[in-house]
């Protein structure tokens, strides 16, 4: 009893002193806790509803893609993914459909969503320069996108804040595999199919191929003047129009997405002759011919004369039909009589007429398109 007396008298003694201790460690606990706020607003900082420039450190971000290589859907593939890790936000990567084999149709944007325009390469397997130069597209104008810098005379930021740029680099990503690598490249179940519809003189070498995986050209298959258009009878390596239109799924996917976001203008890329096509019936006939001539100018393309019989059911057909607004057509490359010649020997010279075709369009379609 004793011991326990005495006990109680420790405490009793010491009892102020712990009390002073207990308000002590709240006191603490709550000056810790304040003080874990400022790691709360950090964290509020990085959500994705908050401006990706605020995020992204213009010392730190480089540029990812190399066209001067045979740029295959696997290179597109792995610079998207480094593309949307370095810009955390700023750019939108979205998956608008499957090729027949399975591979993603990618689109991409940067800038303004609501207000927009359309640049798309590779609906022809052969002409995957296309992909090269939109995805040298896509890298630099992002890059100056964050870094305020200007391509040419055109201040991207703040062109595309008011009509951003909708970019598909691979329409036809199962065409551009065979024409690449063959038919090592692609599933076997398609190889005895692509080997029957192949150019006869060109046995199991794909250098001709432009169309998709079934022997459609994807480019022929759109709802404009489809039923006259130009033809071949059966499954080849261009210039098939199926069986109806937009029987193949990469057609439908694009006829799909442009229908989605309605671009106020779209620019398509394919190769060779170094013209531009711009011609279908348009009603505004004035105003398109006049941006395609300022369109020549910048490229030092020439600009296509109007041909009154022309038969669609390519993809700029079709959009000029459906929304009352131009498409251009530019074929990179200039004709060399050789169909073997290396398209990347020109990759430098068309990224120097080519690299403010989207600025351009996009601040038109600012000024006189909306
Ligand atoms: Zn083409």
């Amino acid at each position: 009893m004793k011991l326990v007396g005495s006990d109680q008298l420790v405490s009793e003694k010491f009892r102020p002193l712990l009390i002073l201790i207990a308000i002590f460690v709240f006191a603490f606990s709550i000056a810790f806790l304040q003080g874990d706020n400022p790691t709360n607003e950090k964290d509020i900082e990085k959500a994705p509803e908050s401006d990706p420039l605020d995020r992204i450190n213009p010392d730190r971000i480089k540029t990812i893609v190399d066209p001067y290589q045979t740029y295959s859907f696997d290179d597109l593939e792995k610079d998207l993914k480094k593309l949307d890790k370095q810009y955390q936000g700023l750019l939108e990567v979205k998956n608008i459909g499957e090729s027949v084999t399975g591979k993603e149709l990618y689109a991409v944007r940067l800038g303004n969503e609501e207000d927009n325009i359309l640049i798309e390469g590779s609906h022809h397997g052969r002409e995957w320069l296309s992909t090269n130069l939109i995805m040298t597209k896509i890298d630099r104008y992002a890059y100056a996108y964050v870094t305020g810098e200007k391509i040419g005379e055109y201040n991207v930021r703040e062109i595309l804040d008011e009509v951003g740029i909708w970019f598909v680099p691979m329409v036809n990503p199962d065409g551009v595999t065979l024409n690449q690598k063959g038919k090592e490249g692609i599933p076997e179940e398609y190889c005895e199919q692509v080997k029957e519809h192949n150019v006869r003189w060109a046995k199991d070498d794909f250098y001709l191929w432009k169309a998709n995986i079934n022997g459609v050209d994807l480019n022929r298959q759109y709802p404009a003047d489809w039923e006259e258009s130009d033809c071949i009878g059966t499954r080849y390596a261009m210039n098939y129009k199926g069986e109806e239109p937009l029987s193949e799924p990469e057609s439908q996917a694009m006829y799909d997405f442009t229908k989605q976001i309605e671009p106020l203008t779209a620019a398509s890329y394919h190769t060779r002759g170094q013209v531009i096509f711009w011609y279908y019936h348009n009603k505004h006939l004035e105003r398109d011919r006049a941006i395609g001539e300022q369109l020549s100018e910048m490229t030092g393309y020439q600009l296509y004369p109007p041909r009154s019989d022309y038969k669609g059911a390519n993809f700029n057909d079709w959009f000029i039909q459906e929304f009352d607004r131009p498409a251009y057509i530019f074929e990179l490359v200039p004709f060399t009589g050789r169909e073997d010649t290396q398209d990347l020997d020109y990759m430098e010279v068309e990224w120097k007429n080519n690299k403010e075709v989207g600025l351009f369009l996009s601040k038109i379609a600012n000024e006189k398109l909306k």
